[in-house]
């Protein structure tokens, strides 16, 4: 039962009262009663603790997660309401990538089986993708490019013009919104994607500060961090989120969605590690439907961002989901 929230102060010492059990002591209604306060607080604009956060990962139990699964819903409607946002993306350059990032099948340092190589795609041929998908009612399109980044000259300068001149093109041609992915980028090179038109730019911080270095060592987090400020300062959107299922722990995934809501992130990709043959990570195990449940409810309630988007590869999300 949702109870009143007289006021923050009471709800404090509910909260308190109920951290008293840990998520696992406690009863049905207990649970219910603990998690729906949290509800409450996120939707009243409230931030939860880092304790909270890993206590939410400590639930177990068909029935206990079907309560979460409710009072999460409850965060979504209110802050995200039942409205779905597609996005399609291109690679517009791939492969031969000089950095080391353990689960991508681009990095020239383990290069993944099935894996396409191939330079900057035409403009023409980015627009005719752009327009096939708006027609399938995509509203937002992502040129994506392999590269440390623009700020390292990856992509190259001449590269960066041809993709600023083909997001101008889309803008004047399409109703879709154009965003960008093309890693490390200074706050001119920032200035100068707004004024093409991007509203949008997908860095994701992969894992959390004290993981990141198990997966990535070409490039570090702060680096990243200091990308998405860069974004955002220009005033482009931040699309930023990490990947789950790389070995880390509960406490890194916290880690992971504290950090986004510090950085104030517009829209959280999540994504499920898709294990790519010929990558340090190829053997890694897939996660089961009710893990993946878990960590997209958690994300939900520890992020409050306006955004959740769920990504991976949607065979693997599909069969994944029959288990
Ligand atoms: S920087 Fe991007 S393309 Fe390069 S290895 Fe890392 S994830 Fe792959």
């Amino acid at each position: 039962m949702v109870q009143a929230l007289p006021s923050t102060n009471r709800q404090s010492e509910l909260n308190a009262e109920y951290w008293s059990l840990t998520p696992r002591s406690q009863t049905t209604e207990q649970l219910s009663q603990w998690l729906n306060s949290l509800a409450d607080r996120v939707i009243g604009g409230d931030r939860i603790g880092r304790e909270e956060a890993i206590a939410l990962t400590e639930i177990e139990g068909n029935d206990h997660i079907l309560l979460l699964c409710e009072a999460a819903d409850r965060v979504r409607q209110a802050c995200c309401g039942t409205m779905v946002d597609l996005c399609s993306i291109i690679n517009v350059k791939s492969g031969n990538c000089s950095e080391n990032c353990s689960f991508c099948s681009q990095s020239v340092h383990h290069p993944g089986e099935n894996s396409p190589i191939y330079g900057l795609k035409s403009p023409e041929e980015i627009l005719a993708q752009a327009k096939a998908a708006e027609e399938a009612g995509a509203k937002r399109f992502c040129l994506v490019s392999q590269g440390r980044g623009i700020k390292y000259n990856s992509p190259k300068s001449n590269e960066f013009e041809q993709i600023l001149e083909t997001v101008r093109r889309i803008q004047a041609e399409t109703s879709i919104k154009p965003c960008c992915a093309l890693g490390e980028i200074t706050p001119q090179q920032a200035q100068a994607l707004a004024e093409a038109g991007v509203t949008r730019y997908n860095h994701n911080l992969e894992s959390s500060e004290k993981f990141y270095g198990n997966i990535v060592t070409s490039h570090s987090w702060d680096d990243r961090v200091q990308t998405v400020k860069n974004i955002k300062a220009a005033g482009i959107q931040a699309c930023t989120g990490g990947i789950i299922g790389m070995g880390e722990s509960w406490e890194d995934r916290v880690d992971l969605a504290l950090a986004l809501r510090e950085l104030e992130v517009e829209s959280v990709p999540i994504n499920l590690l898709n294990p790519r043959e010929g990558t340090p990570l190829g053997g890694a195990p897939v996660l089961t439907h009710m893990k993946r449940s878990r960590r997209s409810l958690f994300f939900a309630y520890s992020s409050q961002s306006k955004f959740c988007d769920m990504q991976g590869d949607g065979k693997l999300l599909w069969e994944n989901y029959k288990r």
